[in-house]
């Protein structure tokens, strides 16, 4: 242990073990550079650490809540939340046939670089976020009219009691930008497809091309902060409404892409959340279309 971990941890007993719980502020992890001190963060190294973890946040009556890249997530106030990052447990990958078991907590682009070179490919459309599989797979993220749940076979999670269990695609409930999945998945079997290398690789770059053209790529964010309303583009409403390159504070609704919200200098929780009353009033009162949130708010 170098000085800096041991700076940032404390210790926290939980009468059948011991864990070390980071002091790091979480906007060291979070992709939009926004959250303060957690009183309980935690980065186990085994499954069965997290195991541990769980079942201690069970007998303690606090809800957990797996962190992956945090490039969904805009933290507020988190006393209450035990939070679980997935960075350190082992990463693992197995593939056979058209099928990939990987630990959940992969980064989506290693993923997309690893079975490449087993000529599996399909989810190049998610190539260049910054996000890892079990965060994807608990969104249903998607783009370019693909969804990642469409090639997912099984999940492995921890339940609530701190419990392994596999559940199979045809048992989860999903839909744009949600599932039903409760608990922190460790293991996903992907069915993916047979494509050359030269195919993923120009797919994955022109993927990436587009996003660079559409997306502020030089600040900061959360991906879309809004889910698109039926038949309608969230971005574009809010653009309707006046409100691209609206500042408060240190946030700003991107100049690029209107359903951004981008870091621009030290923003805060209270930012960002104050630019998004001001889109969901707005195009409510201009466009009588109530705007839903795709980010994840955590405010307990
Ligand atoms: C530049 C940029 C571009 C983006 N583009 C897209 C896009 O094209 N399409 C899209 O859908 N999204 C996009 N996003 C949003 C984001 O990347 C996705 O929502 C992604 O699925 C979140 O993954 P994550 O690992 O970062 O999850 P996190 O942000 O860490 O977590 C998101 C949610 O998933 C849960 N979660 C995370 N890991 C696990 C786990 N192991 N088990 C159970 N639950 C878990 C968390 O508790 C939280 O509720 C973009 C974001 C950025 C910053």
């Amino acid at each position: 242990m170098n000085n800096y971990q041991r700076k940032n941890q404390k210790t926290v007993e939980s009468g059948e073990s011991i864990f070390s719980s980071l002091e790091t502020p979480l906007k060291d992890f979070s992709n939009i550079k926004i959250g303060g001190h957690a009183k309980y963060l935690f980065a186990p190294k085994t499954v069965e650490e997290l195991e541990q973890i769980i079942r201690w946040s069970a007998r303690k009556n606090l809800e957990f809540l797996p962190l992956g890249g945090c490039s969904n997530i805009l933290f507020g106030n988190v006393a209450n939340l035990v939070l679980i990052l997935d960075k350190n447990l082992p990463k693992t990958l197995e593939a056979e046939d058209n099928f990939v078991i990987v630990s959940a907590n992969y980064g989506i682009n290693s993923f997309i670089e690893e079975t490449k070179k087993y000529r599996l490919g399909g989810l190049e459309f998610l190539a260049g976020i910054p996000a890892h599989l079990g965060g994807t797979v608990f969104m249903n993220a998607g783009a370019f009219g693909k969804n990642i749940l469409k090639f997912v076979k099984w999940i492995e999670i921890i339940d609530s009691e701190g419990k392994k269990k596999k559940i199979s695609r045809e048992k989860i409930d999903f839909s744009y930008r949600q599932t039903s999945i409760k608990g922190f998945i460790i293991r996903i079997c992907f069915e993916l497809e047979n494509k050359t290398e030269a195919e993923i690789s120009s797919e994955q770059k022109r993927i990436i091309r587009e996003r660079q053209k559409r997306h502020p790529y030089d600040f900061p964010s959360l991906g879309s902060v809004f889910k698109n309303p039926p038949a309608q583009f969230a971005g574009k409403l809010i653009e309707e409404c006046g409100l691209k390159g609206k500042k408060i504070g240190g946030a700003q609704i991107s100049e690029k892409h209107a359903n951004f919200i981008i870091n621009r200098e030290n923003a805060r929780f209270e930012d960002v959340m104050k630019l998004i009353e001001l889109c969901k009033e707005t195009v409510f009162k201009m466009k009588n279309i109530r705007l839903e949130p795709e980010i994840r708010i955590i405010n307990k």
